[in-house]
């Protein structure tokens, strides 16, 4: 299922695959277990070091900074490509995805200098400081506070949600420096090092993998940071904020396209198990019908993405793009669910499913995942706010 491109674009297209086929991680890395979304093992750090040297990091960037000029028609190609195969970039997606080209933009000479290269090459680990107990979806409300004394931030407060903090060698903090101006205009972002006196990562166990423990509170007690650390501005936080995780959205639902399709296959596969009535699930036409309906939506997103991306290239306005977080994210979890329910009672009886239960794979797992679709990077309801005002004109009230 892709777009009918161009000869240079299916050249690009066959030279990566035949790249992939050759020094693609193997699966059995892919599927090693990993600790935090900062934690770069050997065959990762090695892995993400082959693709910048390679000039397939980051294709639409230039060639010093791990890219090759890709247009953007061959960039969706490389996204959709590595989406098929479900090869990560990085075992630090915060970092390449987001942290790296919010220094490309907003560093200084010797900022990209120290963190811009290391970060390519896996060498250093990051994560990413914006939630706080008070301030989520309504970011602009966070209240850990910079003063700036002499040459240092003196930094206090505490940030949650905070991916990999634990495992990360520097956080790029969001925080409060001035109280007295409107609320987004008194926010700066500062390099942190994790191993800064007064920085604490308490991190806390999930649900869904006991072995994986991404989540971190994160403390600030008189923190002391040089000032040459402040990226971009002081009080010019916001714009970094949106700019960056508008990096990371663009290309993201054709990850969910993916797993959609993915999960509509499995979906056919549980079908051969018997129902309740003792008959295979797929000779109930219910299950045929919900499975028929989830292999439509992957179909569409798909297509709604490349509509939203032809208008785009085109200098067109494209309100696909609001609405693709919300349908694909909404859609795969409703997929998930789906085949956890048919699935029935085995799938959360530990003495049917066994450990596998916990294991990647298992509906119920996958289904309960699925909520990091629907949270980060603005909730659904936020979603759908946007959608409600900017799509389609409707009064905030
Ligand atoms: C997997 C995952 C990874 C994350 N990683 C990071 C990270 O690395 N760094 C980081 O800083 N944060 C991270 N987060 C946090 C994430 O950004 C927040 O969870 C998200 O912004 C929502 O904020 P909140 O959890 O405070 O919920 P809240 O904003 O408190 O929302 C609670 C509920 O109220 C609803 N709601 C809120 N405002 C409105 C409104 N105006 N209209 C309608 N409904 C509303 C929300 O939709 C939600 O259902 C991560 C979250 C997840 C799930």
């Amino acid at each position: 299922m892709h777009l009918q491109y161009g000869e240079a674009e299916e050249a690009f297209r066959a030279e990566l695959v035949a790249w992939l086929e050759e020094h693609a991680p193997s699966r059995d890395l892919l599927r090693e277990p990993r600790l935090s979304s900062a934690n770069l093992t050997d065959w990762g750090r090695a892995w993400q070091r082959t693709l910048f040297d390679a000039g397939w990091l980051v294709p639409g960037w230039p060639p010093e900074l791990g890219g090759r000029n890709a247009t953007a028609q061959e960039q969706m190609i490389y996204f959709e490509e590595l989406s098929k195969r479900q090869i990560p970039r990085s075992l630090n997606p915060q970092g390449l995805g987001i942290i790296a080209p919010s220094i490309k933009d907003y560093g200084t000479p010797e900022q990209r200098e120290k963190f811009l290269l290391p970060t390519l090459r896996a060498e250093i680990a990051w994560s990413l400081g914006m939630s706080e107990p008070g301030a989520g979806s309504d970011l602009a409300s966070l209240k850990t506070r910079a003063v700036l004394d002499g040459d240092e931030f003196v930094i206090n407060g505490q940030k949650v949600w905070t991916s990999g903090a634990h495992h990360s060698d520097w956080c790029l903090c969001f925080v409060r420096t001035d109280t007295e101006v409107p609320k987004h205009k008194g926010i700066t972002a500062i390099i942190v090092d994790m191993k800064t006196p007064g920085v604490e990562a308490r991190p806390f166990a999930e649900l869904t993998e006991p072995d994986y423990m991404d989540f971190n509170e994160v403390f600030f007690t008189d923190a002391h940071v040089p000032k040459e650390n402040l990226l971009g501005e002081i009080n010019g936080g916001w714009p970094i904020t949106q700019g960056s995780l508008a990096h990371e959205r663009a290309m993201l639902w054709i990850d969910y396209a993916y797993s959609l399709a993915r999960a509509v296959d499995s979906l056919k596969v549980l079908g051969k198990e018997p129902g309740a009535d003792g008959r295979p699930l797929r000779d109930d036409p219910k299950f045929r019908d919900e499975v028929a309906g989830f292999a439509v939506d992957a179909q569409a997103i798909m297509l709604m993405g490349y509509r939203g991306f032809s208008k785009f290239m085109a200098g067109k306005s494209s309100p696909e793009h609001s609405l693709l977080k919300l349908y694909g994210s909404e859609a795969l979890q409703k997929a998930l669910q789906a085949g956890a329910e048919w699935q029935g009672p085995n799938a959360i009886d530990m003495d049917v499913a066994g450990p596998q239960m916990w294991r990647e794979g298992s509906w119920i797992i996958q289904w309960m995942r699925s909520f990091s679709g629907t949270i980060p990077g603005g909730t659904s309801e936020i979603q759908r706010n946007i959608i409600a005002e900017r799509v389609l004109g409707l009064p905030r009230k």
